[in-house]
């Protein structure tokens, strides 16, 4: 079948819809009263609400499309072909209402029914946890040929405080020229990482919380909640490569090709991770800042300071002079238009956020580059291959290059970053800014006592200066 994302994603929930499911929107990528997340990283996420009891919604089924951010793939990006720092995350979700019996049973008639998915059964394999013989038998049930369901340990769904569970993962066979694609192109699959089997849903039991001290406690009801990766499934559909060549990345790549000018996507499978790595980064950030987050250097903010610069170098390796990412945003709103109309409404606003910070690492990129550089042909110079904490800290502090950049960039010449000395440095800098705080406090006092002035000004403007921003909206 030939459907553009927007189509897929629609089906998706018309199908679970017909089920007697609610279709619930995406909810916003910053976590709402649950500190044990930096983002939404899940639909199930946003639904912990109702799976701990604390809100019991209208009604027990629910599907959605939520935008999700795991910082856990960022170095992901670019080097396979199904990980993105931002994803849609299709789910169905049972509070307490059906089980593994419906999940399974709807799950097999979305992917295989010619009227929905239409997939050739023989194209899909299931995993199940070993103890969870009730999931294959269900999966048996169904149709699914005993050979396409494999048991794997790992089988356990688990994402901190919360719901968690046995899980059941569909993956899609996309055929033996996948397999070629890992061996023949390590550089671009590192480790020969096979592609051909392409985990694309994942369907989990849960039964248990995860407390806050680390036990499982059982559920009073047993509920499902599901994760269906939308640009995995549309890659499938649009019988592309890797994610990044469909309807989703390919506007951004196009746009990133007339920037560059000189570099064609396709043309050279290093300069392809850097457009991958632009067109995913691209929407992470037009997303996160629409959500009122904004770049800095702490928790959420920092990650998108990172997102940034790391598209930022990546630009570069394409020839790209000056910024550019911020023209981007508004491709990434019009691609998501359909379902997300709020992005291209907002995009000036967030296209303003990329530029200033584009700006900020533009005034040291040159110079920072230029050190990184010569420090690399040092190191192999000596044949140490490393790049001590000073230097990586001075690069960081005075440059703006986070040390994960560091390390990427000096790991396709061979070269390691020494992270705990950057650790001691960073802690350095902190004990010396602990001590300027308690200076000014005992000053502070001072004042109060001498001029009896409740909040002398200069305490203020200290705690604007390092107050963690990223809160600030
Ligand atoms: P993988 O093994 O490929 O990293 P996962 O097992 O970590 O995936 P789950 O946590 O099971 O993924 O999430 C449910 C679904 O969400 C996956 O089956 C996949 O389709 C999708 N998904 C997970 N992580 C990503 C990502 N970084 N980018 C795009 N899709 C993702
Ligand atoms: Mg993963
Ligand atoms: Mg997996
Ligand atoms: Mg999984």
């Amino acid at each position: 079948k030939n459907l553009s994302s927007s189509e897929i994603r629609q089906m998706y929930l018309d199908f679970f819809k017909s089920k007697g499911h609610t279709i619930e929107p995406s909810a916003s990528l910053i976590p709402v009263d649950d500190p044990s997340l930096l983002w939404i990283n899940s639909g199930v996420a946003t639904m912990k609400k109702y799976f701990d009891g604390s809100v019991v919604p209208d009604n027990p089924r629910l599907t959605s499309s939520q935008k999700s951010i795991r910082t856990n793939d960022i170095e992901n990006v670019g080097k396979t072909a199904r990980h993105h720092t931002l994803f849609e995350m299709l789910g169905n979700f049972s509070v307490g209402d059906y089980f593994k019996d419906e999940a399974i049973t709807w799950a097999w008639e979305l992917l295989t029914s010619e009227e929905w998915f239409g997939w050739d059964p023989e194209k899909l394999y299931m995993t199940v946890y070993p103890e969870d013989q009730d999931a294959k038998k269900a999966w048996e049930k169904v149709g699914v040929a005993p050979d396409h369901i494999i048991e794997a340990e790992d089988n356990f769904w688990d994402i901190g405080e919360g719901p968690s569970g046995p899980d059941s993962e569909i993956f899609y066979d996309r055929g033996e020229a996948f397999n070629d694609l890992a061996e023949d192109d390590p550089e671009n699959y590192p480790g020969g990482e096979n592609q051909r089997y392409l985990e694309v849903w994942n369907i989990v039991f849960s039964q248990f919380n995860h407390e806050p001290d680390g036990s499982y406690k059982p559920l009073p009801r047993k509920n499902i909640d599901t994760g269906m990766g939308l640009e995995r499934v549309v890659s499938v559909f649009q019988n592309a490569k890797t994610n990044f060549e469909t309807d989703l990345f390919m506007p951004m790549i196009e746009e990133t090709e007339s920037l560059s000018g000189t570099v064609k996507y396709g043309q050279d499978p290093k300069l392809d991770v850097s457009f991958k790595v632009i067109a995913d980064h691209s929407r992470a950030i037009t997303f996160a800042i629409g959500d009122g987050a904004l770049p800095s250097n702490e928790g959420r903010g920092y990650i998108i300071r990172r997102l940034i610069r790391r598209a930022v170098v990546n630009g570069q390796k394409l020839g790209i002079q000056g910024p550019f990412l911020y023209k981007l945003v508004a491709v990434v709103g019009k691609v998501m238009q359909a379902y997300y109309p709020e992005v291209l409404e907002q995009s000036d606003y967030i296209a303003k956020i990329v530029k200033s910070e584009e700006d900020r690492f533009n005034e040291t990129l040159v110079d920072g580059l230029r050190l990184l550089n010569n420090l690399i042909d040092e190191t192999k110079q000596d044949k140490t291959y490393l790049i001590n904490g000073e230097d990586a800290f001075k690069l960081y502090d005075t440059y703006g290059f986070p040390v994960e950049l560091t390390k990427e960039y000096t790991e396709d010449e061979g070269i390691k970053v020494d992270e705990d000395g950057f650790k001691v440095e960073m802690e350095k800098q902190r004990d010396r800014a602990r001590k300027a705080r308690g200076n000014k406090k005992a000053m502070g006092l001072q004042n109060d006592l001498l001029v009896d002035v409740k909040v002398p000004s200069q305490y203020v403007g200290y705690n604007q200066l390092t107050v963690d921003d990223t809160q600030v909206k």
